[in-house]
């Protein structure tokens, strides 16, 4: 199946034009769809269905460069050549300081220039893709890394103090670690990592709230969660882990278990940081009372 390119354009001559264009592509074929207006074409750009986008700059009342804003502020990804005519200077500088990958001129534009244009831009995207990923990911587990984790915590401690929201913290050590890697390998207790991380994970609403924490630490960091939710979900973390032996190698099946850690903010801290320190205090109470198992921080 071809991939989608959305053309954002209130146009409809300049679609008319490009699907011309897009039937003389050399290389690879791809379906042009339409959307005349900033709103439309956002909630289109935003569902992220497309390999690309080409933008026009200007879209009735509103223009290409608040769009791009705005859908980068909401997480879009898709790669976004920006369309300017020759009159509008400086247009295409702001358009790539905006987040745009490419910027055709309208008027010059050739069938082998946008499909140029696109190529470039499918490649860049897939690029800054995994680079990003590298950034946020730890490569092991495939969780948000450290850096990730303080950066969403923060984020999450200002929408606490500023929208009265509730947040909560699980945290997660995996037990008698050493163990494994001591006994079976340092192999084994990669795979034994990887297959904890797969059903923590599993167990929370979206893998963007998991964290590799530290070595065999995870963080689930949840929004607008209290004490309850939060015990509950480690409690589950610790069936889930619990529930069946972990396949290390073709023969080899170990029982792997782990503790877990619960606190909420505001109820139990009233920063970021402190709502570590009390998930923290939790999960070594969890270890004291013998392991596998969850401790909220309110019954300490
Ligand atoms: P406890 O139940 O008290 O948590 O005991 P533990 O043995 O799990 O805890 P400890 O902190 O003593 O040991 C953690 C081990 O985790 C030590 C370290 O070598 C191992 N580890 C950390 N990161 C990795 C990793 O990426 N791969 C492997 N295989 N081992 C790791
Ligand atoms: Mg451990
Ligand atoms: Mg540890």
């Amino acid at each position: 199946m071809a991939r989608k390119i959305l053309l954002i354009d209130d146009d409809r001559m300049q679609f008319r034009l490009l699907q011309a264009h897009f039937k003389n592509f050399q290389g690879e074929h791809y379906d042009l769809e339409w959307a005349a207006t900033y709103e439309e074409g956002l909630e289109r750009l935003l569902r992220g269905q497309h390999a690309a986008c080409l933008l026009d700059y200007q879209l009735g009342l509103r223009n290409g460069l608040e769009l791009i804003r705005e859908a980068v502020a909401q997480g879009c990804r898709t790669p976004i050549v920006f369309l300017t005519a020759e009159s509008a200077e400086r247009i295409d500088v702001a358009a790539m300081n905006a987040g745009a990958l490419d910027y055709l001129v309208k008027g010059e534009i050739t069938p082998r220039m946008v499909e140029r244009s696109l190529r470039y831009a499918l490649k860049l995207g897939e690029t800054l893709e995994a680079l990003r990923r590298m950034a946020t990911r730890d490569q092991l587990t495939g969780l948000l890394n450290r850096r990730e984790f303080e950066r969403i915590l923060t984020e999450e401690d200002e929408r606490v103090r500023r929208f009265k929201h509730s947040a909560a913290l699980v945290m997660v050590d995996i037990d008698h670690f050493k163990s494994v890697n001591d006994t079976h390998g340092h192999t084994a207790g990669d795979a034994v990592l990887r297959e904890v991380a797969r059903r923590v994970a599993d167990e929370v609403r979206t893998v963007d709230r998991a964290f590799r924490f530290g070595g065999e630490e995870i963080a689930l960091l949840l929004v607008q969660t209290d004490r309850a939710g939060a015990f509950d979900l480690a409690k589950r973390t610790c069936r889930a882990v619990e529930r069946d032996p972990i396949m290390v190698s073709d023969t080899i099946a170990l029982n792997v278990t782990v503790s877990a850690g619960s606190a909420a903010m505001p109820a139990d801290a009233d920063s970021g940081l402190s709502l570590l320190n009390a998930a923290d205090k939790a999960l070594y109470a969890a270890k004291a009372r013998g392991r596998n198992r969850a401790i909220p921080f309110d019954s300490l």
